[in-house]
Formats: C-alpha cells, structure tokens, sequence
C-alpha cells in the first residue's frame, strides 16, 4: 500500500492571474529535488499537491520536501473511502495513536464531492464531538494545538493529523538570478538562504587569498554549497584567488581605507561574473554597523564600485537572528569552523568607519582597477553544482 502525503501552498495562493507560473515552478522544483526517489509520484490536487511513495520512502521524501521553497507545510494522510464513518473512526484512533495527548484541538473539514450524504460542517461537528468525549481534549476553533484534517473527496479521501513545517517562500527559479558574494562566514549563506526564498536562482562568488590562506578557505565555502544545495542553490560558485592582488591594494595610502579598497575590489569582480552569468544584482551578507566596513559611509563607498545594485537581505539582522536562522537552516556548524578570511587577513589595525568618495578615490588613483577585476574575474575557478554532486572547471 502507497503512502499519501498532502503538501500545501503559501504565499503563491494570493497570486492572481500568474499563479500557474508560480504553480509550473514549484511543481518542476518539486520533480527535481525527488528524481532520486524511485515510485514517488506527484499530482495536483484541488490548488495543492498530494505524493504518493512506499512507506519506507516516507521519511525520506518528507526531509526533502521540506526544504523546497513554495511549500508552507507537508502531511501524511490516510487514505480512506469517505463514508461518514470511516472517515469519524480513522480520524478518532489517529488521534489516540499520537505519542502526546494534544492540550487541545479541531477538525477542518473539506467535502469536494457534493454527491455525499453530509456537509463539512457535519464532519467538523459530529468527529470533534466524538474525539472530544473519547479523548477528554478540549476544543480550541481558533488556536488548536492539534488539528485534524478531513478530506472527503470524489477523487480522494483522507485524514491527516500530522503537519511537519516547509519553508514556504516563492519557488526557487521565478524571481531572476542574483551573485551572492560567499565567505565562510555566518552572515553571507544565511542571505543566500534568504534570496533563494524569494524564489531567486543563485550563483555564488567567492574569495580567498592563495598563498596565504589555501585550500581549506575553498573546502569550507564548497561545504556550504553542499548544505544550501537542498534548498535549491547556489547552481555555480566562482572561486576567485585574491592574494595577489590584495597585496597591491594593501600598499594604500592611507592604510586604514585598505579594507573598503578590498570590498570595493569584490564588487568589480563579483559584478563581472554576475553580468557573465546574467545576473541582475549581488548580494551580501552585510548589516548596518556590525563591522567597520559595515558603517553606512562604508556601505555606501563599497556600492559605488559595483557596477550592479546590491541587495543586502541582513540590512536590519542583528547577529542573534543570523545565527539563529544559520542554525535552523543548518550551515552555522560549518560556518564556525575556523578559517582565516581574505579580508581580516591583511586588515588595517584601525580601519576607517567614515569612508569619503574623495579619500577612496584618491587612495585608488594610479592603479588600473578595472584591468586587475577582469584578471581576477578571468581567472576564477568555476565550481558547477548539479544533483550528482560538484564539477570542478578551469578558467
Ligand atoms: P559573513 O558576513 O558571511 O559572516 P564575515 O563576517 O567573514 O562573513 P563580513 O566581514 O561581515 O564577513 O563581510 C560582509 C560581507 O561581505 C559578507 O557577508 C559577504 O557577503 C562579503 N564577503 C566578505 N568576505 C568575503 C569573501 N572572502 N568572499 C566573498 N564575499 C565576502
Ligand atoms: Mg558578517
């Protein structure tokens, strides 16, 4: 006997006319992150979708689902035929076969077969009255600590008591692609994650500093890919070698600019590879005054260097939040491993905190910026992700 799962939709039920382009996405996100699953199929049903897997799947397909961006939550339904009845006795023993004795309940109700002998409201009434005097669980219509669906259906009928939690958001693919610029750091795959949530395709660009700091810098940002792959990105990380080039930049005068001229640096680069690749804006993981270079003076001097707009998901984030989120989302583990990072690894002792476009402009005066951002660009090492795992290409 198959297993049934019921998924729901969130934010894509208020889109009016296109909502089958957000319905076409998700359904493909959907088929995608399951092609491994053998016998898993996939149906539309009434502005949802239900799976069907063996039951030794079950586990398995749900861990999946819920990381797919769209879905607001997914349910393993039984499958019953929708006499009054059977329909009242299924939902009764799924309740009493829960490991904990809710604190309270509700039964909502959906009848799509209007041959039936009874309304919704019947089942709603009549199956909460049951539960209530078998179970002694009392009722709560408006914040249930366990509801009990039923669905009473031509095509099908079922009950569902469980409902593990999706992320919901906008399918991934339906909002234009973006270049996220990736450090190992907390802050940078937690808005990556935030991107890809808003439905955005996303590639991710990269720096680090050979000699200096080697190949764990690319280990751990090429782990990081590995744990956001399942929420449906990055497709691409470009893994740039800045070494060289930083050190050029470090000989500024006056030395404290030095990491605004190093984040400036990344945004010509990243913004070459982002119009190579067809993607509209960058993307940080910067927040208002958690560092000096994230002063909003040195916001602003690093932006004016990018050729594309930039879009900072953690503008109003404190830290708490980010690592919260980082551990819900599961790359916090690998981003604490300790690893040095391009920036802090030549950084002034006193960086500046008020960057002037003068000041910036004149410690940048003589330096052939934009031929060093295509060298740097040229040269990055692309690392493709598909669902068989990374490729590795050259230049
Ligand atoms: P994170 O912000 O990801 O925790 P971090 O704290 O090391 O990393 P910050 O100094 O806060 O980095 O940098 C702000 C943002 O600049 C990052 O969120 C990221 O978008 C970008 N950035 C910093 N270092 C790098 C790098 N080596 N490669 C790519 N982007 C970087
Ligand atoms: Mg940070």
């Amino acid at each position: 006997m198959k297993t049934h799962l019921v998924l729901r939709i969130g934010e894509i039920f208020l889109k009016g006319s296109n909502r089958h382009m957000f319905m076409n996405q998700l359904e493909k996100n959907i088929r995608r992150a399951l092609h491994r699953h053998a016998d898993v199929r996939l149906h539309r049903f009434h502005g949802r979708y239900t799976v069907t897997c063996e039951p030794g799947q079950q586990e398995a397909v749900i861990g999946v689902l819920s990381r797919i961006f769209g879905l607001t939550s997914i349910s393993p339904a039984v499958v019953v035929e929708p006499q009054f009845q059977t329909l009242s006795d299924t939902a009764l023993a799924l309740v009493q076969a829960l490991p904990q004795k809710p604190a309270s309940f509700c039964v909502k109700a959906r009848r799509t077969d209007k041959r039936l002998p009874y309304t919704s409201i019947d089942l709603e009434r009549d199956v909460g009255g049951v539960i209530h005097e078998t179970c002694h669980i009392p009722v709560n219509l408006t914040r249930p600590d366990l509801l009990v669906e039923i669905h009473a259906g031509q095509d099908l009928s079922f009950v569902c008591v469980n409902r593990h939690a999706a992320p919901g958001g906008l399918p991934v693919g339906i909002s234009g692609r973006l270049e996220v610029l990736l450090s190992g750091g907390i802050d940078s795959p937690v808005a990556l994650w935030m991107m890809l949530k808003r439905g955005a395709t996303v590639n991710a660009t990269s720096f680090y500093s050979p000699p200096w700091v080697g190949d764990e810098a690319k280990q751990k940002v090429e782990a990081l890919c590995r744990v956001l792959r399942p929420w449906g990105g990055p497709n691409k990380l470009h893994m740039v070698a800045y070494g060289e080039v930083q050190k050029i930049l470090r000989e500024c005068r006056p030395h404290k600019l030095a990491t605004v001229l190093y984040r400036r640096m990344m945004m010509r680069t990243a913004g070459l590879i982002a119009q190579d690749n067809r993607a509209l804006a960058l993307v940080t993981g910067e927040s208002l005054g958690q560092v000096a270079s994230q002063t909003m003076h040195n916001l602003i001097a690093i932006e004016q260097a990018s050729p594309l707009p930039v879009l900072r998901p953690l503008l109003g984030f404190d830290k708490y939040q980010t690592v919260e989120l980082a551990q819900q989302i599961g790359t916090y583990e690998t981003s604490i491993i300790p690893c040095a990072d391009s920036c802090t690894l030549f950084a002034p002792d006193h960086p500046e905190t008020h960057a002037h476009m003068e000041e910036v402009e004149h410690a940048e005066a003589g330096m052939d910026l934009r031929a060093m951002a295509l060298d740097l660009a040229r040269n990055a090492v692309c690392v493709k992700f598909s669902e068989d795992g990374p490729r590795r290409e050259s230049p």
